[in-house]
């Protein structure tokens, strides 16, 4: 069988095994969930039962979890439904889904780290008496770069503001506890913590009003979301998050193999750049760049020997525009095109660090033949 190593987490974890019995399980039961017969009931028990693990996970209130149809969902809903009558500040580095969930958010700069420009967002928030919604991620995708959440939430309770947290990067990498993060709301994702793709939930006191809802035309979810819910995929949800509850111990060994991979490659090519690396970070996640090595070459390159890898963030790779977020970090054009992000997970083994260094190691040593050829003289 040929060779592969998985590397590529952050854009959609493998499904865990006892995640994907818990989505069978969830298919063959009858009913739906807001039928009052017992196959309704038990089609319910079944549905609260991942929101109460999913709630756990996050030190949440149950009735705060509000099931959608994934974490672009959670944070379009977040955002227009937190919006009205406030004035949106976002950070460079946040996903599509939320730089784009509402028209005329400002965006505060991020440092050259790659953490959110708190003097700025001071500024910002100073300049404007109108209430403001302020959304950070708590990790960033592409760098893994762990953002000030407790700075943002200090500085918002000062101005009034509320605070919609993406902590779906962060989510079952390290601890999420939304009390001590202080949040309003809060987006999370069931494939990139082992569960199946097409679930999330935006995490939310019930007494906040999240209006309008995306969704009309149900009662589902307290009101905050119509439509049937994704019985499997939520029950998958809950079964990734009861084992990512435990798992988070896993950590340490996941930081393990991501430095063993990044010391290597500094090893094979000294002129390699951490890109975020001097900022805390997901255990899990690595944003390297070497000059005039494009992330394109690279990527095909990797994919050909079997190993997966993205280059800029994991939700736009398949297109080459370079990403906002190096960019926002104040890298140049260049740079951010050579940057190949490498994220592990749970079934990660140093097989597949052996198998990445080794897939990379030739093509590099490839590109160094050819740079030569051009240009014997360098
Ligand atoms: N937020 C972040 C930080 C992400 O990395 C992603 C997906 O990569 C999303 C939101 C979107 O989540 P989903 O794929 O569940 O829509």
């Amino acid at each position: 069988m040929t060779r592969t190593a998985y590397l590529d987490y952050n854009a959609s974890a493998p499904i865990r095994p006892q995640a994907a019995a818990a989505v069978a399980h969830a298919l063959t039961l009858v009913g739906n969930a807001s039928s009052v017969h017992g196959f309704g009931r038990r089609a319910r028990a079944c549905l609260e039962d991942a929101r109460e693990a999913v709630a756990t996970l996050v030190k949440a209130p149950p009735s705060a979890v509000v099931f959608t149809s994934g974490g672009t969902e959670a944070n379009n809903l977040a955002l227009r439904g937190l919006a009205q009558g406030r004035r949106v500040l976002v950070s460079a580095g946040e996903h599509p889904s939320v730089l784009e969930a509402v028209d005329g958010a400002a965006q505060v700069p991020l440092g050259l780290d790659g953490t959110i420009d708190l003097a700025r967002l001071a500024e910002m928030l100073a300049g404007d008496p109108q209430p403001a919604l302020i959304s950070v991620m708590l990790a960033n995708n592409e760098t893994g770069v762990i953002q000030p959440l407790d700075a943002v939430v200090a500085l918002a309770r000062q101005h009034g503001a509320l605070v919609h947290c993406d902590a779906v990067q962060a989510m079952g990498k390290i601890a999420v506890d939304m009390t001590d993060l202080g949040v309003d709301a809060l987006s999370v994702s069931a494939h990139k913590i082992g569960g199946s793709q097409g679930v999330g939930a935006l995490i939310a006191a019930e007494s906040l009003a999240l209006a309008p809802p995306l969704l009309r035309g149900g009662g589902q979810e307290r009101r905050r979301r119509a439509g049937t819910e994704n019985l499997p995929g939520i029950a998958g949800f809950g079964a990734a998050a009861a084992l990512a509850a435990t798992e988070l111990d896993d950590a340490p060994r996941i930081a393990s193999l991501r430095d063993d991979l990044e010391q290597r490659l500094r090893g094979l090519a000294p002129e390699v750049s951490v890109i975020g690396g001097k900022a805390p970070r997901l255990p899990n996640t690595s944003c390297v760049a070497v000059p005039g090595l494009t992330a394109e070459t690279l990527v095909m390159g990797l994919d050909l020997a079997g190993v997966a890898v993205s280059a800029g963030s994991a939700c736009s790779s398949g297109k080459v525009a370079p990403s906002h977020v190096l960019r926002a970090m104040g890298l140049g054009e260049a740079e951010a095109a050579a940057a190949i992000r490498i994220s592990l997970g749970w079934a990660s083994a140093p097989a597949d660090v052996d198998h990445f260094i080794e897939a990379w190691g030739e093509i590099y040593t490839r590109c160094c033949a050819a740079r030569r050829l051009q240009n014997p003289a360098a």
